[in-house]
């Protein structure tokens, strides 16, 4: 173990009273508490646009002048005290509700090992889904007082930046980020050299910095190869998220896994549990048990303690999501390990060996079920498939006696919810309800809340959006070189009073974004009565080398250039964290069509539930356990299918119906009274009182202590103290 450091950069060079605007923006605090942002927003809001809502580029860039200025302003000091105190009291709490639960246990570590991580549209670690889970878990268990670290790679380009032709292709674009300009800190040794961990490949070790992020009270860590001491190629290998590349890919996950044990180990963390988030991470376990051998123990005994204490979550049954290598790739890669794990090359295989169509591979899923105890899916249904897609690990189980079970995801309220909504919870539900999130009780009382109020809310919303994308539309219209049809379909023509239904999410077939295209006349049809006309907007991103994912995305661009559309079909780029929020907190109806059930568990329907968005959506991953029949709409049955095309045709028709005879009208069904769609309104309080506590990563996280953590934690074999030199001794200054 080595003495580190992790010293909050100072390079702002802050006026004394308001010093703590640079630890605020180097804490990803902020981005939970709506509030908070607001202590950079006041100082320069249209620098603050400008910084893309980043505090260390804001802090970088403002002028001296302002800082002076709000030193002088009792209104902006109050509430600078307001948010600091706030602040303090979240990071120096201890009645948390894990050392209130199990406060023997408050010396153990859970470590938790992703390859990106979502915390806020600024920094570039995540693609979508999975990392948007992977940040809002973190900040859960800074939340919930978890002694917890998070392990991650650190993308300078991150994932890409989406432009749409005029002919509907995706273009990809990446840009390099500059860390100084990031809430990032990078770690040294005690003369200040930075603090590296090193890896092997084929011919050459690997080196790699390592930073810091601090979520809340948790501590993320993150590797990145742009060092000198690299040769060039390896210099950019943790440049990008999910390069095709297969010797790309295999050498990130082993700096990932085997580089991430070293790095925590490094730092004098002894984690009882490992929590590995898909199998990106699962090399992780190799590592452990080579070290368990140098310290002694044979393959049998440190293999039976590594599965005692990891935790493997599968994510999804599609085939591009669960990871594997030809056997050519494992011979480059790994055979210096075998022998120190003293096992043959079949042997080593067998750990993850995978019978495809075309041969044998080696699955990092197979490798992380078979060295886990705790094993789990993202929803009932996909725990269900789960235990079907790998019952041939253990041939002699019936299926539904297949040691996999199921925590179905959540979302991290206080990040997805919106603002002014933030403050009707606060009125009604009580000051209270952030500690209460999963309790079904406190959400009773949404129905107190007066539907004018909440439907002022949702209007604000609305407009809020359309705002959005309208000035985006000018930009691209001013920036010149686009032609105006391209104008249009980025939503100039957009109503702000106009039943409003979003689409966004990743561009992979099984998500079916054409469904709703799939009888173009109809769907023309439906959004242009006068009576009741609908707006849809969709949005998301394809794997930039997935020719199939970008021609769905034509198709979608090609229906919604078309003028008989009326402008009220639109595609918005670029989909990120920041238009997520605005999306689920703007639109009026959120619509996922999934082809059951791939649909593991998506989460973007529960940060619109949160919002007082109504569902309507396949029965497939979490709307298969939150809709009630009178809290958002399901399409189709709750049936599996053999037949693909007759299940789209099925599926499509039911879309139509609905949307046509109950979303629609209930929609514009004004009661005369008070000149309030009140049906509606209705509807929506069913949904958040139903599906706010249930859908939380609140809920979620105590399940993963429960269930997973738990028996690693407690497995006494393993468990050891983490030693008071590592966890608990970061110097922020
Ligand atoms: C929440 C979120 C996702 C995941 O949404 P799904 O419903 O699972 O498709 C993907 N991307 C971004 C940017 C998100 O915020």
């Amino acid at each position: 173990m080595e003495a580190f450091r992790s010293i909050t950069p100072n390079h702002f060079s802050l006026p004394r009273r308001i010093s703590q605007l640079g630890e605020i923006a180097y804490n990803m605090w902020w981005t939970w508490n709506p509030d908070a942002k607001r202590l950079y927003m006041r100082i320069d809001p249209e620098l603050w646009e400008r910084s893309e809502h980043n505090p260390v580029l804001f802090l970088r860039n403002v002028e001296r002048a302002r800082l002076n200025s709000v030193t002088n302003n009792r209104y902006y000091l109050e509430f600078y005290d307001r948010m600091v105190k706030q602040f303090d009291q979240y990071m120096t709490r201890t009645d948390t509700w894990f050392s209130q639960q199990h406060p023997e246990l408050n010396n153990r570590l859970i470590a938790y090992f992703s390859m990106e991580y979502g915390l806020h549209q600024s920094l570039p670690l995540y693609a979508g889904g999975l990392g948007v889970l992977s940040g809002d878990h973190t900040k859960e268990a800074s939340d919930l007082g978890l002694p917890f670290v998070a392990v991650g790679l650190f993308y300078s380009e991150g994932y890409l930046t989406q432009r749409i032709t005029e002919d509907g292709w995706q273009e990809a674009r990446y840009s390099h980020h500059d860390f100084n300009n990031l809430p990032v800190i990078p770690l040294t040794d005690s003369s200040g050299k930075p603090l590296m961990v090193t890896v092997e490949l084929p011919g050459r070790n690997l080196h790699a910095r390592i930073w810091q992020i601090n979520v809340g009270r948790v501590p993320l860590y993150l590797m990145d190869t742009y060092v000198e001491q690299n040769i060039p190629v390896d210099r950019t290998l943790t440049a990008r998220l999910y390069s095709s590349d297969l010797d790309l890919r295999i050498s990130q996950e082993i700096l990932l896994g085997i580089g991430g044990v070293r790095l925590l180990h490094k730092l004098g963390y002894v984690p009882s549990a490992w929590h590995m988030n898909e199998g990106h991470s699962a090399f992780l376990v190799l590592e452990r048990i080579r070290e368990m051998m140098t310290e002694g123990h044979t393959f049998e005994e440190a293999s039976e303690v590594v599965r005692s204490t990891s935790i493997f979550t599968t994510h999804t049954p599609v085939p591009a999501g669960n990871d594997e290598f030809g056997l050519w790739l494992v011979d480059k890669y790994f055979s210096q390990m075998w022998p120190q794990l003293g096992l043959t090359r079949e042997q080593f295989i067998d750990l993850a060996r995978n019978s495809v169509s075309w041969g044998d591979t080696f699955s990092m899923p197979v490798l992380a079920l078979r060295l886990s105890q705790g094993r789990n899916g993202v929803s009932e249904l996909h725990g269900r498939v789960a235990r079907k897609m790998w019952n041939h690990i253990w041939p002699e189980l019936p299926e539904n006696e297949i040691p996999i079970t199921h925590v179905t995801n959540g979302i991290h309220t206080g990040t997805w919810l919106a603002r002014r909504l933030g403050y009707l919870y606060d009125r009604y539900l009580g000051p209270e309800w952030l500690d209460h999130i999963d309790e079904p009780d406190i959400w009773e009382l949404v129905n107190n809340i007066p539907d004018e109020q909440l439907w002022a809310v949702r209007r604000h919303l609305k407009r809020k959006l359309v705002y959005f994308i309208r000035e985006r539309a000018r930009k691209l219209w001013m920036s010149g070189g686009s032609h105006p049809v391209q104008v249009v379909a980025s939503g100039v023509l957009l109503n702000p009073y106009v039943l409003t239904i979003g689409f966004a999410r990743r561009f992979a077939p099984y998500k079916r974004a054409n469904l709703i295209l799939h009888d173009l006349n109809r769907i023309l049809k439906i959004i242009n009565r006068p009576d009741m006309p609908v707006q849809i907007l969709f949005a998301g991103k394809s794997h930039p080398d997935h020719e199939g994912g970008k021609q769905l995305i034509q198709d979608v661009y090609r229906a919604v250039k078309r003028f008989e559309g009326g402008g009220r079909l639109v595609f918005l780029e670029d989909y990120d964290m920041g238009l997520a929020r605005l999306l689920v907190q703007g639109v009026d109806v959120w619509m996922n069509t999934p082809r059951r059930p791939n649909e593991a568990s998506g989460t973007s329907g529960e940060k619109a539930a949160l919002n007082g968005v109504l569902n309507f959506s396949v029965l497939d991953g979490w709307w298969r356990e939150g809709y009630n029949g009178s809290n958002g709409w399901a399409i189709g049955q709750d049936i599996d299918y053999d037949d693909p095309e007759r299940q789209d045709e099925n599926d499509a028709n039911s879309l139509y119906d609905i949307l046509e005879n109950e979303i629609a009208p209930l929609y514009y069904q004004i009661r005369s009274s008070d000149n309030l769609p009140g049906e509606w309104i209705a509807r929506m309080k069913e949904s958040i009182r139903t599906l706010a506590p249930q859908f939380s990563t609140r809920r979620m996280v105590k399940e993963y202590v429960d269930n997973l953590y738990l028996p690693a934690l407690q497995s006494t074999s393993a468990s050891k103290k983490v030693q008071d030199s590592g966890y608990g001794n970061l110097v922020v200054t």
